[in-house]
């Protein structure tokens, strides 16, 4: 299973997400502002840079919904990151149908532009690839993305396999891991 498993990067512009979805190994250049692939995370220039957000999963089935609530509770409870659902909220968590099946889901993050930091996001999951994929995956699979919207990037060397974080073929870890655990920090600073 997992040889299939692929994402994407998320924080990218429209057209980068585009291009990505047409080649699912596109690997494009990365903005940086803290870490690096052998610290094991890297922290986009975009951040949230707050410990409390907010997301609408309204039009997920049950199933899907119920993989945001392990992932919300994940970065939770390593003290990252509080997420409750509002139905109000500007992050939408929407299911799309997409034939590319190595795509298995992304996150779209949109700064402030006067702050850079990440003022809303998107995550979008791919139901024709996950609906075939278990549950336990799944979940993993959200709370990956979730990492996106803190300002995290996938890593793609071997080494970060082990992060939750690693965006290529492989094992993924099923919660942060220390090294997440401290881009995140950076990411979710005041
Ligand atoms: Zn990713």
């Amino acid at each position: 299973m997992s040889k299939m498993i692929k994402r994407i990067v998320s924080g990218c512009l429209v057209i980068c997400m585009l291009a990505a979805l047409s080649s699912a190994t596109t690997v494009f250049a990365r903005m940086v502002a803290y870490g690096s692939e052998k610290a094991g995370y890297l922290v986009s220039t975009k951040q949230i840079r707050k410990k409390t957000n907010t997301y609408d999963d309204s039009s997920l089935n049950k199933a899907y919904k119920s993989y945001m609530t392990y992932g919300a509770k994940v970065w939770k409870d390593c003290g990252i990151m509080t997420m409750k659902r509002d139905k109000s909220s500007v992050n939408k968590v929407l299911a799309y149908n997409l034939k590319d099946t190595s795509v298995t889901a992304h996150a779209i993050t949109t700064p402030n532009y006067a702050t850079g930091h990440i003022e809303s996001f998107k995550i979008e999951f791919n139901t024709r690839r996950l609906d075939k994929l278990p549950a336990s995956f799944n979940k993993i699979v959200a709370a990956h993305e979730i990492g996106h919207t803190l300002g995290l990037l996938d890593l793609y060397e071997k080494r970060n396999k082990v992060q939750l974080m690693y965006g290529g073929v492989g094992p993924l870890a099923d919660k942060p891991t220390a090294k997440d655990i401290k881009g995140a920090k950076y990411a979710t600073r005041k």
